[in-house]
């Protein structure tokens, strides 16, 4: 018998470099310094297609997109996360509501909240109030305080459809 819902957990993390876009849900974000990855590095749609793949039971997104594949070199992670929402369709779910965490020291995200929440609700057909979406630091500490990192934690719910 399949269940009626499932829930799925994502995270990633890139170190934060010169001469790189800093990508946030599908949004750019005005900053010195971008993510360092072979895509676009956007932790934040990296931590979602994560979490729909493993609540999908679909794997994790290295399995379905390998770095080893040019085809992802500098990808728009929205277009990736785009063919996770259609694998994950095509084994009948689909994102009933989704829960982020940006963990970032610099710069604030509460001028571009709304954008990312805008984006990310309209990558995956939900209502804005379906898509939270909080910022915070790491009160210096470790990399990310440091302002050398960026990573996100999602929680994402699918139902059978
Ligand atoms: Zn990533």
């Amino acid at each position: 018998m399949t269940s009626p819902s499932r829930v799925g957990i994502g995270f990633d993390i890139h170190r934060l470099v010169e001469g790189r876009r800093l990508m946030l849900a599908g949004i750019e974000v005005p900053h010195p310094l971008g993510e360092l990855a072979h895509s676009d590095g956007d932790v934040v749609l990296h931590a979602l297609a994560d979490a729909m793949l493993g609540a999908a039971g679909l794997g994790d997104i290295g399995e379905q997109f390998p770095d080893s594949d040019p085809a992802w070199k500098d990808a728009d992670s929205a277009a990736l996360l785009g063919r996770v929402v259609a694998l994950v369709a095509r084994a009948g779910w689909a994102v009933t509501s989704v829960d982020v965490n940006v963990l970032i020291e610099r710069p604030k995200l509460a001028p571009h909240k709304a954008a990312m929440r805008e984006r990310l609700a309209g990558l995956l057909a939900l209502a804005p109030d379906a898509v939270g979406l909080k910022a915070r630091t790491m009160e210096g500490l470790g990399p990310i305080g440091d302002g050398t990192a960026v990573a996100s934690h999602v929680v994402v719910m699918l139902c059978h459809v």
